[in-house]
This record gives C-alpha cells, structure tokens and sequence, in this order.
C-alpha cells in the first residue's frame, strides 16, 4: 500500500525543518526525507550561523531582524526541550565596517526604514572596542600572491562602522537544526532518514508524491524541494528546472579558524564583523578563535561544483592564505598557524544571490531553494512564509504568481510582498551578489 501524506519535505537541513514545523502546526500531515542519517547534516552543518541584518535588499534586513527575535528567545520557538541538548544563541553584536567593499549606505536606510537598532560608530568607538584592529582601509580586494604590496599600510582610514547590537551567531546548526526537529515532532511531523528521493511524481500538471531509494513510493499532493545544494537535481526530478527564470547551482566556499592574539579575548569581545574591504567576515568561536569566511571579492576565482556529492571538504593552501592574510591586514598582531584549520562546505547560489522561496509551474510543488549562503538565520521566518505561502495556494485558491502572497512579519509588522523570491522574477538590481545577499 502506498503511503499518504498531506505534504513531503525534500531535505531535513534548517529551513526544510522549519516548513515542516511550521505546516505540523497548522495541522499537516508532514514527512521530512532526508537521505543523510539525521537533521542539518547536509550543508547546513557547515553553516557559520551567523545572525546579522545587514544585507543589500529592504526584504533581506526585514527578514533577517525578524529572525534575531525568535534566535534569542529560541526556547520560545521550539516549544519543547530536546534531550540532545537546545542549541545557544550567542549575541555578540555586529560590525559592518564603512568599506568601499560594501553599500553601507544603503544599508543604513534600510536600517532606518525597518527600524533595526545601530549605532554609527567613528574610528575612534572602533579602536576602542577593538584595540587589536589596523584601521587603514585596504580596497579593492586583492590576493596575496598578485599584490606584491598586500601589506603595504595605506594612507587613508576607515571612515567608521555601524554597530548592531541585535546580532550574534547559534552555538551549533546542527544541533539547532535537530531542535526544531524534535518540536515538529511533537506537534505530528514524521521524519525519515538515510533515505534518498530519486524521483518526484506528476500527473496532468499536479505533483503526486515521491519515490525513494529502496523503490518505495510514498504519495502527498504537496512535495516541497528544500535540498540545498542538491536543489537543482530535484527540480530536474520534478520537470521544473528549466521553466524557472532563476536557476541554483552549488559553490564550494572555505571557512577558516585561527587563534586570536593573546591578548585580547575575541571569544567573549569579539563582534561578528562584515570587512568589505578585505572580503572576509569574521566571528568568534571556541577556544579563543576566529572564524574567517569569504564575502566572495571579484578577485577570487568561483569554484562551482558540478557533483554535490563529490568535492574537496578541505582547506586548500591557497583560499586559506588568501581569507587568512586578509583577516591578519586587519588584525597585525594575528598569529598565523603552521596547520591550516578549517573546512569546506557547498552554498546553494541562486543567479542573483536572493533565495527563491515560491511555488512553480507544477501544482502543489514548492521550491525553498538557491539560499546563497546566508539563509541559516532567516530559516524559522523562511519556514512561516513558505506554510503561509503553501496553506493559501492548496487551500485557499491564492494565485500567487499573478497576486503573491503579502506576509506580515510578526514581530515586526512588516509585510513582506513574497513574490519578491519569485523563480520569475527578473535578476535582483539591488543585491550585492555576494553571500551578503
Ligand atoms: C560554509 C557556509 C557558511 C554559512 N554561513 C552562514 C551564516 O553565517 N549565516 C547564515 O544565515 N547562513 C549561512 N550559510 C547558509 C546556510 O547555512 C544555508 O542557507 C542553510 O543551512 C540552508 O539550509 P537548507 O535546509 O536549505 O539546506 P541543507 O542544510 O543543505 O539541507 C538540504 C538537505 O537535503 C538533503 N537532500 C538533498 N538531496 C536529497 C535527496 N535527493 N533525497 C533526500 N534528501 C536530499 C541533504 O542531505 C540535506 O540534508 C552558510 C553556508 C555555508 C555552506
């Protein structure tokens, strides 16, 4: 016998769980698949976590501030403890350095319009906080190996920075990610793991259910693509790749971890940092560390990924010395260590770096997809607009492509025109194409 559900979600990472949870409240019958052996395994775990609002889009800072309420208040959110532990989150506050590497300006308005708190800090407010920081400015981005002056102090100073102290960064993604899978769980959502979708079913223009690896086919006449960087394979699985004007495709990014100077205490004093004019963001982490991730600079070669599964976790010395030597032109006093610390993971990169969260040509398919490396924090708000966004189309006759979805955040108030994340729409103008989205 067939097994049947209301809706299958393809893809137990962050925002996969929190569709599922937010659909299990409003009375879905729910099935997370996942062909990893548990939640957030996927490139989820690799995340940095990182909770900030500065992003380029007016939606972006909106959605992202909406997030900060439900990270600190994350018990509130689940409801419900897990015995593996619930995941921290750790308000460190934000710093977006005034850099030529960044639209701060544009920034700040939307700061201003959605109403996020800040400060506009001078050099000096900087020095102070971060007595550690060479506060030259150093654009463009280069690489060491071209620029024989890469080191080279240069004249002029950075004009300031914004300070939010609504920001930080969730101690584990993983364990965050299975959080919320234990509070669908309590209200009725079924997962199922180490079990790979291998085809999605359809039948006159209406999606009918999936079929996983061991040949079991399992019916919904709602199936929802969130699987990161595998999303493009499943909507080839569904028919629907090549209708959408927006595609995804996989890009492998590196993360590195170096100590702090001894001196100062980055762990507990630290700011999670946006450094447009090195490329890199940084934040704290265990031990005395820091955290250096790429904001993706022109000068640095793309590595799209053909096989997501099948490619380099690795550092490599190249990528490695390039974030690192960055963070150490910021940072004089780093101490640069023999062994190269760090990992790689796939972000999911839609063409203009804005996710798509929508519905698509094949009724009762759904796509949260083409994250682009900074939708972690955006998950649990991602999770309310896809349900609401799901809940008005099969049952409530919402014809979102021609009138979208309007979203009120609930915090905030803010309403959201959710065909902002449209597969159709033309490519964003305003996003800065980078993981700052
Ligand atoms: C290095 C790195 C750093 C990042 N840092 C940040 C950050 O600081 N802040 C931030 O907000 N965001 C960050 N991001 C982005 C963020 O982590 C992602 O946007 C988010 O985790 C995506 O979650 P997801 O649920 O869409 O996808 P995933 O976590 O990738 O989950 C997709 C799941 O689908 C499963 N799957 C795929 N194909 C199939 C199939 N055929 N059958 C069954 N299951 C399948 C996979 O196993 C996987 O578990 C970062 C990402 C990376 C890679």
């Amino acid at each position: 016998m067939p097994k049947k559900y209301d809706a299958i979600i393809i893809g137990c990472g962050i925002i996969g769980n929190c569709i599922a949870y937010e659909l299990a409240q409003k009375g879905y019958k729910t099935l997370s698949v996942d062909k990893q052996g548990g939640s957030g395994f996927g490139s989820t775990a690799g995340s940095c976590a990182i909770v900030r609002a500065h992003y380029s889009t007016f939606d972006g800072v909106a959605i992202a501030y909406e997030g900060f309420f439900i990270w600190k208040n994350w018990g509130d959110y689940c409801k419900v403890e897990d015995s593996a532990g619930m995941a921290k989150y750790r308000n460190c506050g934000s710093l977006m350095l005034k850099t030529k590497g960044h639209d701060w300006r544009k920034v700040k308005r939307h700061f201003d319009a959605v109403g996020v708190r800040y400060e506009d800090w001078d050099p000096d407010q900087i020095q102070q906080k971060m007595p550690l920081f060479d506060l030259h400015q150093y654009w463009p981005v280069t690489r060491p190996e071209d620029d024989e002056h890469f080191f080279d102090k240069r004249r002029e100073l950075l004009e300031g920075a914004l300070y939010s102290p609504g920001a930080g960064y969730m101690s584990d993604p993983k364990l965050t990610t299975h959080n919320v899978q234990v509070a669908a769980e309590h209200v009725g959502a079924g997962f199922r793991f180490n079990t790979r979708v291998v085809d999605v079913h359809r039948k006159n223009n209406r999606v009918q259910g999936i079929t996983v690896s061991d040949g079991t086919r399992i019916d919904a006449p709602v199936v929802i693509n969130v699987a990161g960087p595998h999303s493009f394979m499943v909507n080839q699985m569904a028919g629907v790749d090549d209708k959408n004007n927006i595609k995804t495709k996989p890009l492998r990014h590196e993360v590195a971890f170096v100590p702090s100077p001894q001196e100062f205490d980055f762990e507990h004093n630290g700011f999670q940092i946006g450094d447009g004019d090195n490329g890199i963001y940084l934040r704290p982490e265990v031990g005395n560390s820091i955290l250096v991730g790429s904001e993706d600079p022109d000068c640095d070669p793309r590595d799209w990924v053909a096989d997501p599964d099948n490619f380099n976790r690795n550092v490599t010395d190249r990528q490695w010395n390039a974030q690192v030597f960055r963070c150490a032109r910021r940072i004089p006093n780093l101490p640069i260590p023999g062994q190269k610390r760090g990992f790689a993971e796939l972000y999911d990169v839609s063409d203009d770096w804005i996710p798509i969260y929508d519905k698509s040509d094949l009724d009762g398919f759904y796509t949260a997809i083409g994250t682009s490396g900074n939708q972690f924090k955006n998950g649990p708000v991602a999770g309310m607009m896809m349900a609401e966004l799901i809940d008005n189309v099969e049952n409530h006759n919402l014809d979102h492509d021609s009138h979208p979805l309007q979203f009120k955040l609930p915090n905030s108030g803010i309403t959201i025109n959710a065909g902002f994340y449209s597969r159709n729409r033309e490519l964003t103008p305003e996003s800065s194409y980078s993981v700052n989205g």
